[in-house]
């Protein structure tokens, strides 16, 4: 690129036959700054073209041998003399040959006579416009090579939008080809969506003389696709575009941010995006003084349909309930406004069967209370997963902001408290936080602590309850039944306690605490002849899933002593939906060891009844809560006898309990229920007392005054 020019004077070939022209040429020239070869003719000035290569030709036209045209055709030849200047001199002051020059290729012409100091003039402006030229050309070619490489599409444009010139990047789908596009105006090729903005960026181009960027998507055949414009000024009314598609990066950035952002499951925002949203549209609520309400979801007894129907199940049931509310939300069914934007910060799941609604500007509870039960009633409806029909209900806790809390966090956490309460106002319902909730927790978590002092410093006991044969009385059995001699509140119910120690999972220890404790007194009451039938000992769900339990019964059964067959353990239903394998395989090897088992307030939960058979059940307590209405609650008589009718068929044993009426007793006795407990027998009693009517082996019945109340010293004959 570099021409000798710039490095040392420039070369100028002079090629005439006639000497003194060519002394008087190179006079000139050498004046003007050049330095001079010579040529006598065209056949050496040819020759000479290559050492060095003159950056000037000044060519005589008349010579013997090739002519000064012909020099001038051939040297054109050459690709690398196809911009050395050339000046061709004639004696012919006409037009024909100043013609011929140019055609030959020649860039000027001088006509004899010579004007000397012109010549010079001359010289120097064609030599510095050759140049000027080739550094253009040069530009140009580089630019062109540029252009090739650039994946995107360039167009020219004028400030209305109208197109003035186009190139096809070889990477970017063009939306429209080029030769429909010239002169048009963008208004007439693109959306109007895109057009606009895209007409906006021309205009801030040029009025700030600033790069802007227009982000934008097409339709075509083969989807959406994505595009990103940037805009320059290119002069006072003209911009340059250079549009790249953007697609698949859009798509990556997406994924991205919908792994992120998004909980996979339901396409719902997730837990993080949440958060971060709600922050925002606190900040705002504040400078505009309005109030934001956040409703906390859970369903209720999600897990047990997982349990029952499978994980899959449980999926779809989410996303089922997740597709609903979007689209009620969406339509702006609950709210006015609404979405706050087109990701929907109005909904997310948090996580499991957790999901947040947001209602910005709510001017009153009552629209808050309004759409809680709306939503609850709206999933209420039922889902159908196959082919079965599902029905969930849900609990909804409600904080306001800023009442309830400054923050998202906070507002979350006591909407999450709120929902807890309304968990335990019974489920299917909702409630908004106060203050009090939080003295709950707190409470909650104090008692929480008081279990773990109470497990260390031996504070609890237990009482047991006789069962009894309904056909006379006799003592079939005792229910082990724990309480907490609590050294300041007293005698502290299990219902105080031990849902928190569920909780909490010190469920594990007490419970087994509660087996140790119950074995022991087994095996004392053995020790000291007392007939003591068959003790039963209540084992709640997280219990039984702690992978030791078993393990540990067995244990405690090896290092008492007992006699397996002795010991009853009292199940919740929930094991029944809960058929994970390695639980039932540890329950068959109990009950190898001769353990036996009982559901315990059966009729409650949501229990296939085929899967019993698969479980090494014996027994069915049958829930006091349908004992209580007997014998005149149709409902109640009908579940009652119902379940005793199906114990027999699949050959199990029955007890009723919370037996307290005469009433009672006797329907159960003509429903053939072979077992009752309850208080019209005994209440549960201290070691000592149940002592004494184990010793007498049975329990009058009501109206039955030949049973014998005596025999102490009775052969012990466990069932
Ligand atoms: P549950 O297993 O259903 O125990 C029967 C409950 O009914 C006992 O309440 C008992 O005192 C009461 N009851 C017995 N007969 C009658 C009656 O005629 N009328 C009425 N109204 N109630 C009667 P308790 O001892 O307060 O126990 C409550 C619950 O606490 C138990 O219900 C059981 O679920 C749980 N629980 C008690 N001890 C333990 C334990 O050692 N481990 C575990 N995991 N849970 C226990
Ligand atoms: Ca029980
Ligand atoms: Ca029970």
């Amino acid at each position: 690129m570099l021409s000798n020019a710039e490095h040392a004077l420039p070369t100028a070939l002079i090629v005439d036959d006639d000497y003194v022209m060519r002394m008087l040429e190179r006079e000139t020239l050498a004046q003007f700054g050049f330095d001079v070869l010579e040529a006598a003719d065209g056949e050496q000035a040819l020759d000479m073209l290559d050492d060095p290569p003159p950056d000037l030709l000044l060519l005589d036209v008349e010579m013997p041998g090739i002519d000064g045209f012909e020099v001038c055709r051939r040297l054109r030849q050459r690709w690398d003399m196809a911009r050395v200047p050339v000046i061709v001199v004639t004696g012919m002051d006409d037009l024909a040959s100043i013609n011929q020059a140019y055609e030959s290729g020649a860039n000027d012409f001088v006509a004899k006579p010579i004007n000397w100091p012109i010549l010079g003039h001359r010289a120097r402006y064609v030599l510095r416009s050759a140049q000027a030229a080739r550094q253009l050309s040069e530009l140009k070619e580089k630019q062109a090579a540029i252009m090739r490489a650039i994946p995107d599409m360039i167009f020219v444009m004028d400030w209305q939008g109208t197109y003035l010139d186009y190139k096809q990047g070889y990477a970017t789908t063009a939306f429209v080809s080029a030769n429909e596009l010239l002169g048009k105006n963008m208004a007439a090729v693109l959306p109007a969506d895109v057009a606009m903005p895209i007409q906006q960026g021309i205009e801030l181009a040029l009025l700030r003389g600033h790069l802007q960027t227009v982000l934008y998507k097409l339709p075509m055949p083969d989807g959406s696709h994505y595009y990103e414009a940037r805009i320059a000024p290119n002069g006072v009314d003209k911009v340059v575009i250079v549009v790249r598609d953007i697609t698949t990066q859009k798509l990556n950035e997406d994924k991205i941010r919908r792994l992120a952002y998004f909980d996979t499951l339901t396409g719902m925002p997730n837990r993080q995006n949440f958060l971060e949203r709600l922050d925002h549209e606190l900040l705002r609520a504040r400078r505009n003084h309005h109030q934001v309400a956040l409703l906390f979801l859970d369903l209720d007894g999600f897990k047990r349909i997982n349990d029952t129907l499978g994980h899959s199940a449980g999926d779809y049931l989410l996303q089922a309930v997740a597709d609903r509310m979007k689209e009620k939300l969406r339509a702006g069914d609950f709210v006015a406004r609404p979405a706050l934007d087109e990701s929907g910060l109005h909904f997310a799941r948090l996580g499991g069967d957790e999901f947040t609604v947001v209602l910005p500007d709510v001017d009153e509870t009552q629209t808050v209370s309004m759409v809680a039960t709306r939503l609850q009633a709206l999933l209420a409806r039922p889902f159908l997963i196959g082919t079965q029909e599902i029905t969930v209900t849900s609990s909804i806790g409600i904080a306001l902001f800023p009442a309830d809390g400054d923050d998202a966090a906070t507002l979350l956490k006591h909407a999450d408290t709120a929902m807890y309460h309304a968990k335990d106002q019974g489920r299917n319902n909702w409630q908004l936080y106060h203050q009090s909730l939080t003295t709950q927790t707190t409470a909650r978590m104090a008692l929480e602590s008081d279990i773990r002092k109470g497990l260390e410093r031996d504070e609890f006991r237990l009482l047991y309850q006789p069962q009894v044969s309904a056909a006379d009385g006799t003592i079939v059995g005792i229910e082990a039944l724990i309480r907490w001699q609590h050294p300041q509140h007293g005698m502290v119910s299990p219902a105080q306690f031990i849902p928190v120690a569920e909780e909490s999972g010190l469920i594990v220890p007490m419970g087994e605490w509660v087996l140790n404790a119950a074995c022991r007194q087994l095996l004392e009451w053995q020790q000291r002849g007392v007939c003591t039938a068959r003790v039963a000992v209540n084992v709640s769900a997280r219990q039984l899933r702690s992978p030791s339990f078993l393990d540990r019964v067995a244990a405690i059964i090896a290092e008492t002593g007992i006699s397996a067959e002795q010991l009853e353990l009292e199940l919740t239903e929930s094991i029944l939906m809960d058929p994970e394998s390695r639980q039932v395989q540890g329950l068959y090897r109990l009950r190898a060891l001769g353990v036996h088992f009982a559901i315990d307030d059966f009729g409650t939960g949501y229990s296939s009844l085929s899967y019993i058979k698969r479980f090494p059940i014996g027994m069915l307590k049958i829930d006091q809560s349908f004992v209580r209405g007997l014998p005149d609650g149709a409902n109640d008589a009908g579940i009652a006898t119902a379940i005793i009718a199906m114990a027999r068929s699949l050959d199990l044993d029955v007890i009723a309990e919370g037996v307290e009426t005469r009433q009672q007793c006797e329907f159960l006795q003509q429903a053939k229920c072979p077992k009752l407990q309850g208080y019209l027998f005994s209440r549960p009693l201290p070691p000592d007392e149940v002592e004494i009517l184990l010793r007498r082996g049975s329990i009058p019945l009501p109206g039955d005054h030949t049973t014998s109340q005596t025999l102490s010293g009775r052969a012990c004959n466990p069932q």
